[in-house]
C-alpha cells in the first residue's frame, strides 16, 4: 500500500489508523451508517491536512473529512477505499481577542471547549445545542449548523468572519479574514460554509463573539395554540428590544415521547398541555441586569408582566420561570434531548424542515389531513425551534415501505408553503433524494459546475450533498 506508506510519512505512523483503531469513528452517531475507509488520518495542522490531501489528489483517493461526527444526514460516511480525516487533533484556540470581539480556533475545536474559553473572559460564542460537547468548529461551519439561538445570533454562517481551507489539490486557501466588510470579489468563504466537505477541508475559523448575557429569564409556558405562541414571541421581542434568545415548541407528543425514554424527568406542568415553549430571554444591559428595589429582575419582571396579560386574557395557560441556575439546566435538558428523544422508534421519516413562522400552524394542518390519508396509523412527534421557523418533524408510519411516499408527501406540503426540506442539518446522504427532487434545477447545475471547476478529480467527500 504504497499510499498508506507515504501518508505515515506525512504525518507519522500512529496518526494513520486502521482496523480496530478506527472504531471510534465506525459508526456515525445515528448508528446508521458505517464507515470503511483505507485508513482514519489524524494530521496535527494545516500543513499536514495540506500534504494528505495532496497524496490523496495525486492516487485519485476519496477523503472524507470529519469532525465531531454528530451530523444527522449522513454526510461523513467514509466508504470502502477512500481516507477519512479527522480534526480531532487540531484543536487549539489560536487566540481570543475581547476588543475585537472575535476568536481565532483551529477547525477541531469542540464546541463546548470554545464556549468554556471565551466565557472566561465575559464573552460568548452563542451557538448551542445538544451536541455540543462532540460537535467541533468545522463540522458546524460545514454543516452551516443552527441550534437554539439563531432567532438572536443567526447560524453558523452569521457567526464566522474568515475560513482556512485546504482545496481538493491540497493547495492552502487563506481567507482568515477578521473584517466585518470585506467586498473584494465573491465570497469565497461563504461557499465552503455549508458546503459539506465537498469543496475542501476547513482548518482553521475566525468567529464573531457577542457580550454574555448578565441575566437570562427562562422558562417553560403552555399556551392554547400556535399563534398564540408567535403573539408571545413578538410581545416579549418588543418589550426586551429583540433579546428572546431561544423559542423552542415542544409539543404534548414531544414531551410524551420524553418521558417515555427518561422516565425520571419531572414534569413540567401538573396538566398535559398541547403546545409547551421553552424560552429563554438573555439581558445584558446593566440596568435589566441589576436586582430593582423590590429585589426582582428586570429582565424576570418583563417577562412576568407579559405573562401576567396573557394568563388574563386566557392567550397563555400555564408557565414556570426559572428560579435558579439548576432550574434552567433542567428546563434545558428536557430540549436537549429531542435527537434521542425523536430517533429512539423505527420506521420513522425524518424531516428537518423551515417554514415562515405564520405557516407552520398550517403546515400541521395539512399534515394531519394528509397522513390521515396515506396512513391512519401513522404517528408523529414535533419538536421545533419555532423563532426561527426550523421544525424537526417524525413520521413513524405503520409500515416501512410508506417512507419514501409520507418524505415526498411532507416536502410537497413544506414546499407549497414556502419553505425548505433541509433546515440545519444538512444534505449528506440522507437527504440526496430530496435534494434530487426539489432543488431547483438551475441552482443543482450551478452546483455541480463549481463542484467539477474546483474539484475536477471528484475526490472530496463524492457522492454528498448533490445529487
Ligand atoms: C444530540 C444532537 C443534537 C443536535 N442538534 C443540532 C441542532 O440543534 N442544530 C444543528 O444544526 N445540528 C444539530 N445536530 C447535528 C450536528 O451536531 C451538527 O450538524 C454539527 O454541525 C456537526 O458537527 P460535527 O463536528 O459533528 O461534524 P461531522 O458530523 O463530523 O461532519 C458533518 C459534515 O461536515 C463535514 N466536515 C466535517 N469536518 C469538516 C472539515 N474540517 N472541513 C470540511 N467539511 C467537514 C463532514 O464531511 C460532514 O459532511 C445535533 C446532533 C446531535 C447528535
Amino acid at each position: 500500500m504504497p499510499l498508506i506508506n507515504e501518508l505515515r510519512a506525512a504525518i507519522g505512523t500512529k496518526h494513520v489508523l486502521q482496523d480496530d483503531d478506527m472504531a471510534r469513528w465506525r459508526h456515525d452517531w445515528i448508528g446508521k451508517y458505517e464507515n470503511t475507509p483505507l485508513a482514519v488520518l489524524r494530521p496535527a495542522n494545516t500543513a499536514e491536512v495540506s500534504a494528505c490531501v495532496k497524496l490523496a489528489h495525486d492516487s485519485g483517493t476519496p477523503v472524507v473529512p470529519v469532525s465531531g461526527n454528530t451530523g444527522l444526514a449522513g454526510g461523513a460516511h467514509a466508504p470502502k477505499d477512500s481516507l477519512m480525516l479527522s480534526l480531532d487533533r487540531m484543536n487549539k484556540i489560536r487566540d481570543i481577542r475581547p476588543d475585537a470581539r472575535l476568536a481565532i480556533v483551529e477547525g477541531g475545536v469542540v464546541l463546548e471547549t470554545l464556549h468554556d474559553a471565551v466565557g472566561a473572559q465575559g464573552l460568548s460564542f452563542p451557538m448551542t445545542f445538544g451536541a455540543k460537547g462532540s460537535a467541533m468548529i468545522a463540522g458546524m461551519l460545514s454543516t452551516n449548523a443552527g441550534g437554539s439561538n439563531v432567532l438572536r445570533y443567526g447560524n453558523t454562517r452569521d457567526l464566522c468572519l474568515g475560513i482556512e481551507v485546504v482545496l481538493p489539490d491540497g493547495e492552502v486557501l487563506d481567507l482568515m479574514s477578521e473584517l466585518h466588510k470585506d467586498n473584494s470579489g465573491y465570497d469565497l468563504r461563504d461557499l465552503f460554509v455549508g458546503a459539506e466537505g465537498t469543496l475542501g477541508i476547513i482548518t482553521g475559523a475566525v468567529l464573531k463573539l457577542v457580550p454574555t448575557p448578565g441575566a437570562f429569564a427562562t422558562a417553560m409556558v403552555a399556551v392554547p395554540n400556535l399563534s398564540d405562541a408567535l403573539s408571545l414571541l413578538n410581545k416579549l421581542q418588543k418589550i426586551t428590544g429583540g433579546a428572546v434568545e431561544a423559542f423552542e415548541y415542544m409539543p404534548a407528543e414531544y414531551m410524551a415521547g420524553l418521558h417515555r425514554l427518561f422516565p425520571d424527568t419531572r414534569r413540567v406542568f401538573d396538566e398535559d398541555y398541547g403546545v409547551n415553549i421553552l424560552l429563554e430571554i438573555g439581558a445584558t444591559a446593566p440596568r435589566d441586569v441589576a436586582v430593582g428595589e423590590d429585589g426582582a429582575l428586570p429582565i424576570v419582571s418583563y417577562l412576568e408582566e407579559v405573562l401576567g396579560d396573557m394568563l388574563e386574557r386566557e392567550t397563555v395557560l400555564d408557565a414556570v420561570i426559572a428560579q435558579n441556575e439548576t432550574q434552567r439546566a433542567e428546563m434545558w435538558a428536557r430540549r436537549e434531548a429531542a435527537a434521542e428523544v425523536s430517533l429512539s422508534r423505527t420506521p420513522a421519516v425524518n424531516n428537518d424542515i423551515a417554514l415562515p413562522l405564520d405557516k407552520i400552524d398550517v403546515f400541521f394542518t395539512q399534515m394531519a389531513d394528509v397522513l390521515n390519508g396515506l396512513d391512519a396509523k401513522a404517528e408523529t412527534l414535533s419538536v421545533a425551534h419555532l423563532g426561527d421557523g426550523n421544525i424537526h418533524y417524525m413520521v413513524y408510519p405503520s409500515d416501512a415501505a410508506l417512507c419514501d411516499a409520507v418524505m415526498e408527501v411532507v416536502e410537497e406540503n413544506v414546499l407549497s408553503l414556502g419553505g425548505s426540506f433541509s433546515a440545519e442539518h444538512g444534505i449528506g446522504l440522507s437527504k440526496l433524494p430530496s435534494m434530487k427532487r426539489r432543488k431547483n434545477p438551475v441552482a443543482l447545475r450551478v452546483m455541480r459546475q463549481l463542484k467539477a471547476a474546483m474539484d475536477p478529480k471528484g475526490i472530496m467527500n463524492p457522492g454528498k450533498l448533490i445529487p
